[in-house]
C-alpha cells in the first residue's frame, strides 16, 4: 500500500519536473523515509507539506555574459534555487561546474533543506552556481566570470535574506571574487556569503570543517558500536576540499588514508598519507591546481587512470568526490572487503542500490545530509561572529562543530532506532523534515 502511494507520488514528481534524474533520486529516496511517519501524523498529510517541501520557493535562472582573456565573449548560465526558508534565511553553496542544471542544483537545494535543519541552527535551504568550469582558466577570467555571475545574483541574495557559499569548483578564491564584486555594488561590508577569507569576515575552522565534521559523525557510529578509528584503514575519493580535511582528522585520530582520487583517476597509496604528503596534495590542488597523478609520481605509489577507489580493501569509505559515485557493484566490493562503515562527505555520492546493499549488509551508513552537515554548520557559525562583529578561537569553532554532529548524531538515532541499530537514512529524513514541516505548519500557507 505504501510503496502504491510512493509510487504514485512519484509519478506527479516526474510529470511536474521532468529531465531531472538527480531531483526524481533525492526526492524518492527522502519520500520512502517520510512517508510511513506522516501516515502516523496526519496533519502533516492534511496541510500537504511533503508536495511543498519539493516545491522550491523561488528558481531564479539567468545568463552570465564574460570576456575571456583573448578578449572573446564567452556565456554561461547562473542559477539559484532558493528551496525553503520556513526556518532561517536560504542558505547553500554555489557550484562552478560543466555538468551543472537545474536537476542537479534541485536535488542539492532539496537536500540542503533537510541537512540545515539536522545542524539545529536557523538555516533556510539553498543553492546555486554554474556550467562554467574554472579548470583550465586563469585567475583572471575566473574573477571576470564571478563579477559578471555576482552582478546579478546580488539582486536576490543578502545577509538577511540568502547566503550563498562554496561547493565543488566554488573555494576561498572564487568566494574572495564574488564577495569583492557585492561590497562593491552594495557599498556594505556584511556576511552575504560564508567561506570567506579569515582577515575579512571568515571564520577559522570553516575550511576544515565539511571533512572534520564528517570523521567525527563516523567517530559516534563507531562509539555506538564500541569501536573507534584508530588504526582503521579508510579509502577516499576526491581530492578537493572535503576529501583533503577528512584525510587531515584522519591522520590525527591515528586512521591510515590509502586513496585519493580526481575526475582522472585514483592514487593508491599502501604506506598511508602523512601530514607531509597531505601538504603536498594541499599545495598541488589548491595552489598549483594540477591533477592528482602527481602524487603517484612524486610518492611513487600506484595510480589508476579513470578509476574509483572502490577496489581497495579498508575499514572506512569516505566518498568525498560527487553524486552518485558509488554504485551497487562498487558497493558490493567494499562490502565484500570487509568494509564497516561508510560517511558521505559528498552530496548522495552513492546510488540507491548501493545504500540497499550497504544497509542489507548491516554496516553503518552514513547519508550526506548527516555526515557533511559540519560545513554548512560552521557557516552557520561563520554568520553569527559576522553579527556578533567577533571571531571565535580555532578550539572553539572546532569544539561547536564536534557539539553539533554529536547532536545530529543524537537526532539520527531519535528518529531512526531500530533495536539495537540505527538507520541514519530514516533518521536524518525524518529528524530533518519535522523541524521544517512544523516550521511551515506555523506559519500557514506558505
Ligand atoms: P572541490 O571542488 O573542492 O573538489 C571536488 C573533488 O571531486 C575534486 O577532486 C574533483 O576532481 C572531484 N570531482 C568532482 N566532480 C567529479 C566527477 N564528476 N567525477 C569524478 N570526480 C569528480 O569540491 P568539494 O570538496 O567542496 O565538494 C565535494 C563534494 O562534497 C560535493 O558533492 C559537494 O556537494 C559536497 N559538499 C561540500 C561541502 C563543502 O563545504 N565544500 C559541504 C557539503 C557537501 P576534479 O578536480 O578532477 O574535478
Amino acid at each position: 500500500m505504501a510503496e502504491a502511494k510512493l509510487k504514485e507520488f512519484m509519478r506527479m514528481v516526474i510529470k511536474k519536473n521532468p529531465s531531472e534524474a538527480e531531483f526524481h533520486q533525492a526526492v524518492e529516496e527522502t519520500a520512502r523515509s517520510i512517508f510511513p511517519f506522516l501516515q502516523k501524523n496526519p496533519k502533516y498529510l492534511k496541510a500537504k507539506i511533503l508536495e511543498r517541501i519539493i516545491e522550491p520557493e523561488r528558481v531564479i535562472m539567468f545568463r552570465v555574459p564574460w570576456l575571456n582573456d583573448k578578449g572573446e565573449v564567452c556565456l554561461n548560465r547562473g542559477y539559484r534555487i532558493q528551496m525553503n526558508s520556513a526556518i532561517g534565511p536560504y542558505k547553500g553553496g554555489l557550484r562552478f561546474h560543466p555538468t551543472v542544471n537545474l536537476g542537479i542544483l534541485k536535488f542539492l537545494a532539496f537536500e540542503q533543506v533537510f541537512k540545515n535543519s539536522l545542524t539545529t541552527l536557523p538555516m533556510g535551504g539553498a543553492k546555486g552556481g554554474s556550467d562554467f568550469d574554472p579548470k583550465g582558466k586563469s585567475d583572471n577570467e575566473v574573477m571576470k566570470f564571478c563579477q559578471s555571475f555576482m552582478t546579478e545574483l546580488s539582486k536576490y541574495i543578502g545577509p538577511d535574506t540568502d547566503v550563498p557559499a562554496g561547493d565543488i569548483g566554488v573555494g576561498g578564491r572564487e568566494i574572495g571574487y564574488l564577495f569583492g564584486q557585492y561590497k562593491r555594488l552594495k557599498d556594505e561590508f556584511t556576511g552575504v556569503l560564508t567561506g570567506k577569507g579569515l582577515n575579512w569576515g571568515g571564520s577559522l575552522i570553516r575550511p576544515e570543517a565539511t571533512g572534520y565534521g564528517c570523521v567525527y559523525f563516523v567517530q559516534e557510529m563507531l562509539k555506538s558500536k564500541g569501536q573507534s578509528i584508530s588504526g582503521k584503514v579508510c579509502v577516499i575519493s576526491g581530492s578537493g576540499n572535503v576529501a583533503q580535511y577528512t584525510t587531515q582528522k584522519l591522520i590525527q585520530l591515528g586512521a591510515k588514508v590509502v586513496t585519493l582520487s580526481d575526475s582522472n583517476g585514483c592514487v593508491y597509496d599502501e604506506h598511508g598519507i602523512d601530514e607531509k604528503k597531505l601538504d603536498f596534495v594541499l599545495e598541488l590542488k589548491n595552489v598549483r591546481r594540477g591533477r592528482i597523478r602527481e602524487y603517484a609520481q612524486k610518492f611513487n605509489c600506484k595510480y589508476l587512470e579513470n578509476k574509483r577507489p572502490w577496489g581497495a580493501t579498508c575499514d572506512i569509505a569516505f566518498p568525498s568526490a560527487t553524486q552518485n559515485e558509488i554504485s551497487k557493484e562498487d558497493a558490493k566490493v567494499l562490502v565484500k572487503n570487509g568494509c564497516i562503515a561508510v560517511g558521505e562527505g559528498a552530496n548522495m555520492p552513492t546510488t540507491p542500490e548501493g545504500i540497499k546493499v550497504f544497509q542489507d549488509a548491516k554496516i553503518l551508513f552514513a547519508p550526506g545530509k548527516a555526515a557533511n552537515a559540519g560545513g554548512v554548520a560552521t557557516s552557520g557559525l561563520e554568520m553569527s561572529q559576522n553579527s556578533l562583529r567577533l571571531s571565535w578561537s580555532r578550539e572553539e569553532a572546532d569544539e561547536r562543530l564536534h557539539n553539533i554532529m554529536i547532536a545530529i548524531h543524537q537526532q539520527c538515532a531519535k528518529y531512526g532506532r531500530k533495536g539495537k541499530d540505527i538507520d541514519y537514512v530514516t533518521g536524518a529524513n525524518i529528524g530533518g523534515f519535522v523541524k521544517v514541516a512544523d516550521a511551515m505548519l506555523d506559519q500557514g500557507l506558505v
